[in-house]
């Protein structure tokens, strides 16, 4: 058995298909975000990254990086165990109150990832309920659609933000049925934002539970960074609210706010919570101030907006295809797997700009694009750079204008 020449296969299907994967190797200069050393071909050049999730440059926060740092020292860096073994230390308890208040919840339950709470959760609340239906918006993320596989349970695939769709899978299913409906406020690949009360009217007439995944929108949306869900007024109306402290809030880990019954259940079930070390003190630290810093100040949030708008005016304005989009995400279409990878080499090569080229299967194909994220960092100098080399590129591959 030559088990190297299967491995080979599957790379070479991959490239063959225009989708193989080169991650830029890039030492980010704190401090002076977004500029970043990128590493290539033997060399080091000085770029500009323009499709970071560290939407509100919290990665490089003085007062997280000395929380942070504050932690290491006094705690020790590596937390030593899972929640049960010894991995619970102080900062692990304040953050998840940190995050249950920033919700409206009553508790707040860290994971190592967003990823991994999606995950976790998801399987672990229905699989409690017996005979439970999944109903999912068709463009879940995929962590989502790991918890739904992970479930076991039957699931139902509503077109995407579609709610006459949702409406009658609901009608079709057995009222007696537990039944959870899985969907995200901010979709990050188009920068939509479902009908968030609509699908929690519908869960009410339906007897659904709801849980949002609003990983896109925590720290950036709402008077204090709870995500549209505070936005909008509707915190009380989900069952669960999920999110990540690694975008906006720039670290990493992941969370579930609830009920406290309900985060009880999980804590006690899930194996993705149970069997694994808890995040590093120095991390949950620099959380705990990354959260308080981004609830008291609503002007990051304020500057945040007016950069999105501002790049997405300028784009626009020079007859670029720019995509509609509702929030911070600034997607530009190209339609072509090959060509919208060219484009980013040339910006890249060229301009010294980094954007990484997004298509299959992150998005359908056909609609491979540009996902371009503005920071209040990123300055009106920076944006036409970044608009003058789009102008460019697009000129010297002949992509399609805007419509
Ligand atoms: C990034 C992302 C996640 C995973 O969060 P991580 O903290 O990066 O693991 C979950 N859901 C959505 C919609 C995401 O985009």
């Amino acid at each position: 058995m030559d088990y190297e020449e299967y491995f080979k296969a599957s790379v070479q299907k991959i490239k063959a298909e225009d989708r193989y994967r080169v991650f830029a190797d890039l030492e980010r200069h704190s401090g002076n975000y977004p500029h970043a050393l990128n590493r290539r071909d033997g060399a080091a050049e000085d770029v500009v990254v323009w499709c970071s999730n560290d939407y509100l440059g919290q990665g490089q926060n003085p007062i997280v990086l000395e929380a942070l740092v504050e932690a290491a020292e006094k705690l020790g860096c590596g937390s030593g165990g899972t929640r049960n073994i010894s991995g619970t230390t102080h900062l692990h308890v304040i953050l998840e109150e940190e995050l249950a208040q920033l919700h409206g919840k009553e508790a707040a339950l860290l994971f190592t990832s967003g990823y991994v709470s999606n995950d976790a959760a998801i399987s672990t609340i229905t699989q409690l309920m017996p005979d439970c239906v999944i109903l999912s918006d068709a463009w879940n993320h995929a962590s989502m659609i790991a918890g739904i596989r992970h479930s076991g349970c039957e699931k139902r695939i509503y077109d995407h933000c579609d709610m006459a769709h949702l409406e009658r899978l609901l009608k079709e299913i057995d009222p007696a049925r537990p039944k959870l409906i899985a969907f995200e406020s901010v979709y990050s690949m188009d920068g939509d934002i479902s009908p968030i009360k609509e699908i929690c009217d519908l869960a009410d007439t339906y007897g659904a539970m709801t849980y949002i995944d609003e990983v896109h929108a925590v720290g950036l949306y709402g008077d204090t960074g709870g995500g549209i869900t505070q936005r909008e007024g509707l915190q009380d109306r989900l069952t669960v609210i999920e999110g990540t402290l690694a975008k906006g809030f720039g670290m990493v880990g992941g969370y579930i706010t609830g009920s406290a019954a309900l985060v009880d259940a999980v804590r006690s079930n899930a194996p993705g919570f149970i069997f694994t070390t808890t995040l590093p003190p120095p991390v949950v630290g620099g959380a705990i101030a990354s959260v308080r810093y981004v609830r008291q100040h609503n002007e990051l949030r304020e500057k945040h907006q007016e950069r999105a708008a501002k790049l997405k005016q300028m784009v626009a304005d020079a007859g670029l295809p720019l995509m509609e989009s509702v929030t911070h995400i600034v997607p530009v279409m190209v339609g072509d797997p090959v060509l919208c990878k060219r484009a980013t080499d040339m910006l890249l090569a060229d301009y010294n700009i980094y954007i990484q080229p997004i298509n299959y299967p992150t998005v359908p194909k056909g609609t491979e694009r540009l996902r371009i994220t503005p920071s209040p960092f990123h300055t009106d100098a920076l944006m036409e750079d970044l608009v003058g080399a789009l102008v460019e590129v697009w000129q010297r591959l002949e992509l399609r204008q805007a419509a």
